[in-house]
């Protein structure tokens, strides 16, 4: 029978392990923020946008307020040199215009603002497929690269300025009517030549598979952009202030991780050069694994470990380990088990939410638990294939 004393001792447990498991479940910030890597700054950026300039619907400074609210480090402001639907009010004879006019704006937000935002002169070159849609960013002087009737020469000349190029949405279903990214003689032309050094892997709404798969096969880098138009909040349904949970997600901008030795133009375009990027956008973390790993290893921090005080324990002392993971980062984690401990309150399925505490209990059966070793299902470094990370357990 049991005794009024051990029911009590079993209530007093019970209550210990709802609240020792309840995962305080946060809505990701609205500024985003990712940690830096051992070697490297983690800068957010956008760096394809769009103004009334070409065919957005908001003048350049709102695209800057939007950066600030959304915690960016970088943006370029890339409207299509040869598309000017509001031309007859918006004359834009210099092309390099959007950029100053953003530029100086910023130039005066940044010293009201603890994150300083860099922005850098870019411009769309907006071509029917081949090639398509190519961004150019780090250019001198935009307005020559203009050359209406030849698509090669506005490339060539974005690089003889020695700018960062890269493909925009390359299976989008205007330009390619099955929605597969793929290669044309035209951009193995480019890519032979050295002309062209990145690719959109995500762009507004869209991840594209066959892209990612296309950077890897001919190393170009990875990019994520938001292409956006009209206003950021509205298109990706960023969450108000006030509300208290994110119900909708991806409730963000696509971004491009650029892993740089330092915050300044010089070293983002490097880093671009070498391909040191990674993508974050609804729910899916994007990039080469030697990026992703260390990130993402960087994002979930183990704080305590304790062992669990079983006092009803007959056999000694409890060799269950409680553990707790935090995740500093926006993006949430799907984890899979890849270590042969099993967990008391968890599959081999676990799911860390954004800026949140996760506490497990691991049973480690007497072994030493040095580290926890998972599959991360959401972090995609080729396709259909996921980073595996080790947490290390002090
Ligand atoms: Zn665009």
């Amino acid at each position: 029978m049991i005794k009024i004393k051990e029911v009590f001792l079993l209530i007093i447990f019970f209550l210990f392990n709802i609240t020792l498991y309840a995962q305080t479940k946060k809505k990701y910030e609205r500024k985003l923020f990712f940690p830096d890597l051992d070697n490297y700054k983690t800068l957010l950026t956008d760096f394809h946008q769009h103004t009334v300039f070409s065919d957005g619907l908001v003048w350049p400074t709102i695209r800057v307020e939007e950066a600030v609210k959304d915690g960016l480090d970088a943006i370029s402001l890339t409207d299509h040199l040869e598309y000017q639907p509001f031309s007859k009010d918006v004359p834009n004879p210099d092309r390099n215009r959007v950029y100053i006019v953003a530029k100086d704006f910023t130039d005066r937000i940044n010293k009201t603002v603890d994150k300083k935002l860099i922005i850098i002169n870019g411009q769309e070159i907006t071509r029917s497929m081949p090639p398509g849609h190519i961004n150019a960013i780090f250019l001198d002087d935009a307005n020559k690269l203009l050359h209406p009737d030849d698509s090669l020469k506005g490339i060539e000349e974005a690089n003889k300025q020695n700018a960062f190029v890269f493909w925009n949405h390359p299976g989008w279903p205007a330009q390619r009517s099955d929605g597969i990214a793929k290669l044309d003689d035209f951009h193995r032309y480019l890519i032979d030549k050295n002309l062209l050094h990145g690719i959109e892997v995500v762009n507004e709404l869209y991840y594209s598979e066959e892209a990612l798969d296309i950077a890897l096969k001919h190393n170009l880098t990875i990019m994520g952009t938001s292409d956006i138009h009209g206003l950021i909040d509205w298109l990706f349904k960023v969450p108000d202030d006030n509300e208290s949970e994110n119900k909708n997600l991806p409730g963000h901008r696509p971004i491009t991780m650029v892993f740089a030795k330092s915050k300044d133009k010089k070293s983002i375009k490097e880093a671009l050069f070498e391909g040191r990027t990674a993508v974050f956008y609804n729910e899916m973390l994007i990039g080469k694994e030697e990026y992703l790993k260390p990130l993402i290893e960087k994002c979930l921090v183990i704080n305590n470990v304790n062992n669990l005080n079983l006092s009803y324990s007959e056999d000694g002392e409890s060799s269950i380990k409680k553990i707790e993971i935090e995740n500093i980062s926006d993006a949430p984690f799907f984890l899979k088990n890849l270590s042969d401990f099993t967990f008391e309150t968890n599959s081999d399925i676990i799911t860390i939410y954004p800026n949140s505490k996760h506490t497990i209990a691991v049973r480690t059966k007497g072994n030493s638990l040095n580290e926890l070793k998972f599959e991360v299902l959401n972090g995609i470094i080729a396709p259909k294939k996921y980073t595996k990370i080790s947490l290390i357990v002090k």
